[in-house]
């Protein structure tokens, strides 16, 4: 009997981009199991954040197939219905409600399609206020619930937008150098934080700090030019020579420290 066909979280297949005839993705091939926890790595302008804009309906592919679970054709839908579909983007840079608390912040980002005002007139619901606790719980924010957001460090208005996100439930979590600009302590508590979300959910992480991604990767892909130079464990694309080669852009024999 032949086993079942495998079953893709995600499924890009065959996709271009192109900008003023560049082409910044370029037929790339990448696939990723449900709950899998992701790591990206390339040189800057390999097309990390545009594949992401593929994911999200941000960008639109010229060619080839972008796919989400069993059947959604993501190149049809546009930004809002992807995001419905529960897919939900971390940006680099944090974007939250600076004036107002951290619970408010998760409280907004739940009821977000009501619009701030309404939510600040209407009434917390009992459901409600466990997904809060639940969010602030995982993100380890629970003994800043009531303080301004604007009043966060870099790191943990970082982890308030990754529990914005999480207050939505995405199935799918894009995330964009989250370790940028932290401190390594903080760095390391978001490589925990990340690490205790895979299986519930999948994660795709794009990142450049290595000492991070031996922390937190599984399968790491290296793109290059807007397609996948290699896939493995950090192990195998650090020792990679074609990866190697990229980073230092020369051949280096019997140095393991690329990238
Ligand atoms: P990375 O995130 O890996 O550093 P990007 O995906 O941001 O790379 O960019 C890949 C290439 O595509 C770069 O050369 C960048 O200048 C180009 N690019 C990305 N987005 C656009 C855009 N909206 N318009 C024109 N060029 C773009
Ligand atoms: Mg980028």
């Amino acid at each position: 009997m032949t086993p079942p066909p495998r079953q893709f979280i995600l499924a890009m297949e065959g996709v271009t981009k192109t900008f003023d005839g560049f082409r910044a993705i370029n037929g790339l091939n990448f696939y990723m199991d449900e709950g899998e926890l992701r790591v990206i790595i390339g040189p800057n302008g390999a097309g990390k954040s545009t594949m992401l804009d593929l994911i999200t309906g941000r960008t639109r592919p010229d060619a080839g197939k972008v796919e989400f679970g069993r059947d959604t054709d993501l190149t049809r839908l546009n930004e809002y219905e992807i995001a419905r579909l529960g897919i939900g983007r971390k940006f680099q840079t944090p974007s939250v409600y600076i004036d107002h608390t951290v619970e408010e912040n998760i409280w907004l980002s739940i009821e977000g399609r009501r619009g701030v005002w309404a939510c600040l007139f209407s009434r917390l619901r009992p459901s409600d206020r466990d997904r809060i606790h639940e969010v602030l719980e995982t993100i380890g924010l629970t003994d800043r619930a009531a303080s301004k957001a604007g009043a966060l460090s870099h790191g943990q208005k970082q982890w308030l937008e990754i529990g914005m996100l999480l207050a939505q439930n995405p199935r799918l979590l894009l995330v964009d150098e989250p370790a940028a600009g932290m401190t390594d302590d903080e760095t390391v508590r978001t490589g925990e934080l990340l690490l205790s979300l895979a299986g519930r959910h999948s994660i795709v992480v794009i990142e450049h700090d290595m000492v991070f991604v031996r922390q937190i990767a599984r399968t790491v892909t290296v793109l290059h030019q807007g397609s996948i130079l290699c896939e493995g464990t950090v192990d195998q694309v650090q020792n990679d020579e074609r990866v190697m080669e990229v980073y230092l852009g020369r051949k280096k024999k019997g140095q393991s420290t690329a990238p």
